[in-house]
C-alpha cells in the first residue's frame, strides 16, 4: 500500500462552499439562551442592539443544516485556506507507537490560529449591514489579531479590549493588532463603567475574558453604528469553524482513512466544535463512532469540575444567560499561559453534547505537562505550537503511548489550533523551571460557583 504523504493537501476549489450547522441535526437541542430581564428565551430582537442581524439569525438557527459561505468570505478564505492535514510521522517514530497521528494545522496565517475563519465572516456581515465600527475582547491576542486583519480587509474600525495580563506579557501581540489599524485597550480599564467597577473591587487584577467581554459590550452599546463581536462560545462562531472539520473529512477521504479518536483543546469550544461537528454528524447517522476528547487547562476546569447550569457569559452580567458547563462568571483563573483557554464557561452546543456523552470525555491538563508535550512536538514536527493547542497535543501523545502499550494502531486526529511565537515568555519559564501549576482547590471553585446567578425555575 502506498505510504500516506506527510501533508494531505486539498485544492483551492475544495475549500468547503458551506458551513455545517450541527444544531439542525442534534437529537436533543441545547437549552435556549435566556433573557435575564424577562427570564424568557431570547428572541431575535433581544440580540439586535448587540449583534449584527445576520449573525444573530445564525445564532438562533436550528433548522438549516448547511449555510452557504458568501463569495466575499470565500475569496478571503482562499488567501490562507485550505489548511493542511499532516501525518505526524516523526512524532510517531519518537514515541515508538503503532498509532497513526494526524493533525489539522490552523496556524498558517498571521493571527496564528483558527480564529480568522470566524473573524472574516463576522466582519463581512457587519459591513454588509452598513455598520462602521466593531468592539471585541481578546485574551491571548489571537482573536484580536484575527479581527484586526479582517477589519483591515473589509475596512471597518475596531477597538479591542485585551486582557491586561496578556497586554503586559505580549507587547508584540498588541503591536501586531495595532499594525492592522485597530485600537487596543488593556482590560479592565477606566474607559467603561464596568471596568471601573471591577478595578475598584479587585485593584491590581490581571483581568479575564469575562471582564473584557463586559467592557467591549458596554462600549458597543454606547457607540453609534457599532456592534460587538465574540471570538468563541456562541453557536455562529462554532458553525463558522466547521470549515476545519469539513476540510479534515475531505482530506481523510482522499487517503481512505477515518479517525478513531478526535482531540480538541477547548476554551470557548469553537475550534474543537468546528473540527468535531462534521464527524459528530457521522455519529448521529450511525456511520462511524469516533471517540471524542475535549482538553482544558487544570487551572480553568469548566467541563471537568464545573457545573452544568445557566450562567452569564461575562463577569459584568450583561450577556444573555446560557446553559453551559461553568466555573462561575466571577471566577478569575490564575494567570495560566494558555490565555485562549481562560474562559469560565463553554459553548452551549459542546456543553450539551458532552452532557449527553455524544462527546465522550473531557480532560484537564497541567501546564508544565502541556509544555513538555509542546516542546517534544516542536522538535519532531518543526511547528512551534500555541500553549492552547498543546493541550490537545498532550492528550494525543498520551493516547499514542497507550497504543504502544496495547499494540493497537489507532488513527488519532487532533486540532493544532495555532502557533506559539508570541508565547516565548511561557516557553522560557518552562525551560527555566520557573513555571508553576495552579490547580484550584474546591474552596476556590466554590467562590466561582457563588457567582452563578440564581433565578427561580432556571438551573
Ligand atoms: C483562542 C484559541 C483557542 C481556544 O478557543 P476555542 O474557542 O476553544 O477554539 C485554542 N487555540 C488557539 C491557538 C487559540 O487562539
Amino acid at each position: 500500500m502506498q505510504k500516506v504523504p506527510y501533508k494531505i493537501y486539498l485544492e483551492e476549489k475544495e475549500i468547503p462552499k458551506v458551513w455545517y450547522n450541527i444544531r439542525a441535526d442534534m437529537p436533543n437541542p441545547h437549552d435556549p439562551f435566556i433573557n435575564p430581564g424577562t427570564l424568557k428565551p431570547i428572541k431575535l430582537d433581544d440580540f439586535l442592539p448587540v449583534f449584527c442581524k445576520e449573525l444573530a439569525e445564525q445564532e438562533l438557527d436550528d433548522t438549516h443544516q448547511y449555510i452557504e459561505i458568501p463569495d466575499e468570505i470565500y475569496e478571503y478564505y482562499k488567501t490562507y485556506r485550505p489548511s493542511p492535514l499532516v501525518r505526524a510521522y516523526n512524532l510517531e517514530k519518537e514515541l515508538k507507537t503503532p498509532a497513526k497521528i494526524y493533525y489539522k494545522f490552523e496556524g498558517n496565517n498571521t493571527s496564528g490560529s483558527h480564529k480568522l475563519n470566524s473573524a472574516a465572516a463576522q466582519v463581512y456581515y457587519a459591513k454588509k449591514q452598513g455598520l462602521t465600527k466593531l468592539t471585541t475582547e481578546t485574551g491571548a491576542g489571537q482573536w484580536g489579531t484575527a479581527l484586526a486583519m479582517a477589519c483591515a480587509y473589509f475596512k471597518m474600525d475596531l477597538t479591542v479590549y485585551m486582557v491586561k495580563v496578556s497586554y503586559e506579557q505580549k507587547p508584540f501581540r498588541k503591536a501586531v493588532i495595532q499594525t492592522y489599524g485597530a485600537d487596543v485597550v488593556p482590560s479592565p480599564s477606566e474607559t467603561t463603567e464596568i471596568g471601573r467597577k471591577i478595578l475598584s473591587e479587585n485593584p491590581g487584577t490581571g483581568g479575564s475574558l469575562g471582564c473584557a467581554i463586559s467592557e467591549a459590550m458596554e462600549a458597543a452599546l454606547k457607540s453609534n453604528n457599532c456592534r460587538y463581536v465574540l471570538g468563541s462560545v456562541l453557536n455562529h462562531v462554532l458553525m463558522h469553524q466547521s470549515v476545519i472539520g469539513l476540510e479534515t473529512k475531505a482530506a481523510f477521504e482522499k487517503i481512505d482513512a477515518y479517525p478513531d479518536i478526535i482531540i480538541g483543546c477547548a476554551g470557548g469550544g469553537s475550534n474543537a466544535g468546528g473540527l468535531m461537528s462534521p464527524f459528530i454528524k457521522d455519529k448521529f447517522d450511525k456511520k462511524h463512532n469516533p471517540y471524542l476528547i475535549l482538553v482544558e487547562p487544570a487551572s480553568c476546569p469548566s467541563l471537568t469540575r464545573g457545573r452544568y447550569t445557566y450562567d452569564f457569559c461575562d463577569t459584568g452580567r450583561i450577556t444573555p444567560l446560557a446553559k453551559m458547563y461553568t466555573v462561575g462568571n466571577g471566577y478569575i483563573p490564575s494567570p495560566n499561559h494558555a490565555g485562549g483557554l481562560r474562559f469560565h464557561g463553554m459553548s452551549p452546543i459542546l456543553s450539551k453534547l458532552y452532557h449527553d456523552r455524544v462527546i465522550d470525555e473531557a480532560r484537564a491538563e497541567e501546564q508544565t505537562n502541556v509544555f513538555e508535550a509542546a516542546t517534544l512536538f516542536a522538535k519532531c514536527e518543526t511547528i512551534l505550537p500555541a500553549p492552547e493547542s498543546s493541550h490537545a497535543i498532550k492528550v494525543a501523545i498520551d493516547e499514542a503511548i497507550k497504543c504502544r502499550e496495547s499494540g493497537e494502531s489507532k488513527t488519532i486526529l487532533f486540532g493544532l489550533s495555532g502557533t506559539g511565537y508570541f508565547d516565548m515568555l511561557a516557553y522560557t519559564q518552562f525551560m527555566d523551571k520557573t513555571m508553576t501549576d495552579y490547580i484550584p482547590t474546591d474552596a476556590d471553585l466554590e467562590k466561582g460557583f457563588a457567582t452563578i446567578p440564581k433565578f427561580p425555575g432556571l438551573e
